[in-house]
């Protein structure tokens, strides 16, 4: 396609050619932080925990993935995949705990620049290093936080006043106003919510009116049917989530008068929970209340910001040729099993929400169940840029896909592997093959290797373990098979360092750990 540029331009250049070749695409890439597709209503959860009329303005006026998983359910990690199209034993990033991003490497927005596009980065970036192939960049230090967080624009620190979501959506409609409108543009704007510890905006405190939330079938999982990575992780409801994360303290960073709205909201609340002294099963169910709420209210400024960046594209004109996607860095538990956070290959944490409006090619209102992942997003930009895509990068253009065709060698089985143990919450590094029906699973790194697979055909939870069932030993063999074709052709390696499983495994002390939980 390069050579076909220059070709044209050449042409051009000799009179040669009358019209100009298509107009490449701008590309608006909002992605939201552990955002799980149990809270899109486009989605269509059994709880109706919310709508998002803006979030789904762009499945109904685009594709919406059903079947989008990630390749290491993490955050930085996700980042490093979508920036590179390469999976983490290659890209360098497997984990958040000791992990810096190579920003030598190449990645979509670097190619993306050298043939013309405006690059912007805005928002959580969580790799360690500077961004680079950006013109503009403006990111969150680290994880971020959400009141009145410190920022780093183009190298320099700078202290924002207000609500990160909001901070994240003005800034990225500042930099499209002042872009040179001559050029495409690609935008990343990428927020932090709805991240732990779920600090709703003050304006949102309130906004379901002390709704009592539907509670998942599977919020008192007893992990029977599983093996100990299941029995042994630390990220339940009951037993992880903390003071900060049901708001029994106030979220880092906000201001005295913004706190009295705060305590207005929540302490009358608290002090009726304390007083009732909960305890055992009533203790979880309230704090998986609290949790709804307070998750939920961030997810709204998620949602009026895809609302204000669409609307900005509306009237500019520029909605026409832009490709806008919704993503998120992962899924994650909304109580089921009775846990928040992700990492696992399990659904709700290894599927992300993923839609996709491109006006001409995507055809309004699709729905998409095939295998896609998050090593595909390169891929996907640069040829919707029609730049040549690097033979290394490990995923597969989705424009086909988009324009309403199914490649007919479209993948059937899908490759993950998570590495980070056991800081901050104890899942076991495991590796697997995900196909439409099975789930085949080792868990490895921790000297008690063993293997799940699960149905989900026949057991959509993923309840229980059919490993060891002897019907399923012709299923075992070609997921067996289908797992070792695709460690070869990504080239996994057999041996993975241990500094890959992330700081913890070395014997860090309290310190350390209580670093790399924020890290988390
Ligand atoms: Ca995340």
């Amino acid at each position: 396609m390069k050579s076909l540029l220059s070709t044209l331009v050449l042409l051009g250049a000799a009179g040669l050619v009358a019209a100009a070749p298509a107009r490449q695409p701008n590309i608006v890439f909002i992605f939201s932080d552990d955002h799980a597709y149990q809270a899109i209503s486009a989605y269509g959860d059994a709880r109706k925990l919310l709508e998002t009329p803006n979030i789904d303005r762009i499945g109904k006026g685009g594709v919406r993935f059903d079947r989008c998983l990630v390749t290491n359910s993490i955050c930085g990690p996700a980042r490093a995949v979508i920036l590179t199209g390469k999976y983490s034993h290659l890209n360098g990033f497997p984990n958040n705990s000791n992990s810096t991003f190579d920003g030598a490497q190449p990645t979509f927005p670097k190619l993306l620049k050298k043939v013309g596009y405006q690059t912007a980065m805005v928002g959580k970036w969580h790799l360690g290093s500077d961004p680079t192939g950006f013109d503009f960049w403006q990111i969150l230090q680290g994880q971020g936080i959400y009141y009145n967080p410190p920022m780093i624009k183009n190298g320099e620190r700078v202290q924002m006043t207000g609500y990160v979501t909001d901070i994240i959506t003005d800034t990225s409609l500042e930099w499209l106003q002042k872009r040179d409108k001559s050029r495409p543009f690609l935008l990343m704007c990428q927020h932090k919510a709805p991240h732990r510890e779920w600090a709703p905006a003050l304006r949102h405190l309130n906004a379901d009116n002390d709704r009592v939330y539907a509670e998942p079938p599977t919020l008192f999982d007893d992990y029977a049917g599983r093996g100990i990575a299941e029995h042994d992780q630390d990220m339940t409801i009951e037993k992880t989530m903390n003071d900060r994360d049901v708001k029994f303290l106030p979220p880092a960073g906000i201001s005295p008068a913004e706190l009295k709205v705060w305590n207005e909201y929540y302490e009358p609340r608290n002090a009726k929970v304390r007083a009732a002294n909960l305890q055992g099963k009533d203790l979880v169910r309230w704090r998986y209340q609290r949790y709804m709420h307070d998750y939920l209210a961030t997810v709204r400024s998620v949602d009026e910001s895809v609302g204000r960046v669409l609307d900005y594209l509306d009237q500019e004109g520029l909605a026409d040729n832009t490709i806008v996607i919704y993503a998120s860095d992962q899924g994650f538990y909304l109580g089921e099993h009775g846990w928040f956070d992700k990492r696992w290959i399990f659904e709700e944490s290894v599927r992300t929400p993923f839609m996709v409006r491109w006006p001409g090619h995507t055809k309004a209102g699709t729905v998409n169940n095939d295998l896609v992942s998050n090593v595909d997003f390169a891929e996907t930009f640069l040829e919707a840029a029609g730049v040549p895509v690097p033979a290394d990068m490990q995923g597969r253009s989705l424009v086909a896909t988009l324009n309403g065709q199914r490649p007919a060698d479209w993948r059937t089985a899908f490759y993950y592997q998570y590495f980070e143990y056991p800081t901050p919450h104890h899942v076991r590094p495991h590796y697997g093959v995900v196909t439409d029906r099975y789930k085949l699973v080792r868990f490895y790194g921790t000297g008690e290797d063993y293997w799940e697979l699960f149905d989900r055909e026949k057991d959509p939870l993923e309840l229980k373990s059919v490993y060891a069932d002897p019907s399923y030993a012709a299923t075992k063999s070609a997921l067996e098979r289908d797992l070792a074709r695709l460690r070869t052709e990504l080239k996994v390696p057999d041996e993975i360092p241990p500094r890959w499983l992330g700081n913890g495994g070395a014997g860090g002390g309290g310190k350390k750990k209580a670093k790399q939980a924020q890290k988390e």
